[in-house]
C-alpha cells in the first residue's frame, strides 16, 4: 500500500525533484564539527518520525531522517557516542556537542537513519511521509499532504 502511494507520488511532477539532483556523496556533520560524516549512495527514504523515542533523543517535536544502507554511511572525523535508546536500536551522537546524527538498527543493521538536520545541505532531502503519526505531540504539525503512517 504504501509503495503504490510512493509511486503514485513520484509520478507527479516536482514532488521529488531535489532527490534527482543529489550530489553525492552527502556531507555533514554535528554543530561543534567534531563529529563529520559522508553518505555515498541516494537516500532510500525519508520523512518525519513522531515516536517517542525521536522526541526524547533529539529534544525536538520530530525527527526528519532519511534511510541509506549502513554501507554508504561512514564517519570521516570523529567517533560518535552511542546511547541504546530500545531494544532493537542505537543513537549515535556527539559527546560534546549533543547533536544526534543517527539511528542504528542494532541487528542486522542494512540500513541507518539520518538525521536529515545534520546535513550541510538538508534542502537536498526533504521528507516524504510521516511515521509514528499517532504519538506526534498536538500542537505539532507541518503544512503538507505526505502520506501518514500511525506506526512504523
Ligand atoms: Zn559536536
Ligand atoms: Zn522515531
Amino acid at each position: 500500500m504504501i509503495a503504490k502511494k510512493k509511486t503514485a507520488a513520484g509520478r507527479k511532477r516536482g514532488k521529488v525533484k531535489p532527490a534527482r539532483r543529489l550530489n553525492l556523496p552527502l556531507k555533514g556533520g554535528c554543530h561543534c564539527g567534531a563529529l563529520r560524516y559522508r553518505v555515498t549512495a541516494a537516500p532510500k527514504d525519508s520523512g518525519y518520525c513522531h515516536c517517542t523515542d525521536c522526541q526524547k533523543t533529539t529534544g525536538g517535536p520530530t525527527a526528519a531522517w532519511f534511510a541509506v544502507g549502513a554501507g554508504s554511511f561512514s564517519y570521516v572525523k570523529g567517533a560518535p557516542a552511542v546511547y541504546k535508546s530500545s531494544a532493537w536500536g542505537q543513537r549515535e551522537f556527539c559527546g560534546a556537542c549533543g547533536c544526534q546524527i543517527l539511528f542504528r538498527p542494532q541487528k542486522r543493521a542494512r540500513t541507518v537513519s539520518v538525521n536529515a538536520p545534520t546535513l550541510d545541505r538538508p534542502a537536498a532531502v526533504p521528507p516524504r511521509r510521516h511515521i509514528y503519526d499517532s504519538s506526534r505531540i498536538a500542537w505539532f504539525d507541518t503544512k503538507d499532504d505526505l502520506p501518514r503512517k500511525p506506526r512504523s
